[in-house]
Parts: C-alpha cells; structure tokens; sequence
C-alpha cells in the first residue's frame, strides 16, 4: 500500500512537529509557574517525557530515510511561542495554561490514534509501536490534568482573593 505509508510518513512528520510544539509550550510555561508546585512538577515530567516522543519519531522517520520538516518546525515554534506568552496579561494564566494544556494533550491523543491505525494499514508495527508508547503517556498526561483542573482553580481563586500576582502563576 504505497499511499498509505506515504500519508503515514506525511502524518509522523506533523506529529514530530507537533512534539516540538509542545516542548516549547511545556517549557515556555515551567519558566513561569511559581505557586503551582505539583503542577510545575508534573509539566516538568512531561517535558522529559515530550523529548524522548520526538526522538521515538525522529527514529521512525530517519529509518523509513524521511526527513523531518524544518520549516513547519520552526512556524510551530514560533506559534507554541506566542500562545506561551498569552494570558501573560490577562493576569489568570495558571488557568489559560491548564486549558490550553489539556487541549493539547487532546490533539496529540486523536493524532497518534490516527498514527497507529496508519501505521498498522501499512504493516509498519514498530512504529504503530512507537505511537503507542507516545500514547500512553498522552492519556496519562491528559489524566492528571483533567484530575486537577477542579483543584487548580480552587487554588487559583484562593490565593486571587489575597494576592493576585500569585495566584496567576
Ligand atoms: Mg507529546
Ligand atoms: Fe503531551
């Protein structure tokens, strides 16, 4: 199935891409969460993690002799970037980096699904492998930030209620 590994191969790009979004928007946030201790910690660990899922790509791809999109990296970069920097402002960002995390995790959930039904279409299995690996800690990521959306505001509006400037991050 030639079209099939060529559209597995297009989509494994993307994804890499999209783990390299992540870890400058991981990264952009650890750099300004102060208040949030286990937060920061478990971004912390899903920075790690988001390191190692785009090397696992990177190493699907150089084997299959495909290159990764350097130009779509750099523009993703440049996007998780700006959508670090926003509700700098807004003075909640602990929130609108909660929300935007959980979505995220949610984009990177659909795409290696996609990933791994693709990947086993074209018979690749170490990397529908991969993908699941990747998966995994997606939906453990995913996990923990839905668990702790509720008790992150509660926190949020706590210390709001007392000192604004730390409640926000
Ligand atoms: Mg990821
Ligand atoms: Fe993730």
């Amino acid at each position: 199935m030639p079209e099939a590994r060529e559209w597995l191969m297009q989509w494994l790009r993307d994804a890499h891409a999209m783990e390299e979004q992540a870890e400058t928007m991981l990264a952009g946030q650890l750099i300004r969460l102060e208040n949030y201790p286990e937060l920061r910690q478990r971004i912390q660990q899903h920075l790690e993690e988001t390191k190692i899922q785009a090397s696992r790509l990177k190493t699907c791809l150089d084997r299959a002799g495909e290159g990764t999109s350097a130009m779509k990296d750099t523009g993703a970069k440049l996007m998780a970037f700006a959508q670090s920097v926003s509700g700098v402002f807004a003075g909640d960002e602990v929130m609108k980096g909660s929300l935007a995390s959980y979505t995220f995790e949610h984009m990177e959930i659909a795409s290696y699904t996609i990933l791994i039904a693709a990947a086993e279409a074209a018979g690749e299995t170490d990397i529908a492998r991969a993908c699941e690996e990747n998966l995994r800690e997606e939906v453990a990521m995913a996990d923990w930030l839905k668990k702790n959306l509720g008790p992150t505001t509660t926190m949020f509006l706590t210390r709001a209620e007392i000192d604004s400037d730390s409640a926000k991050r």
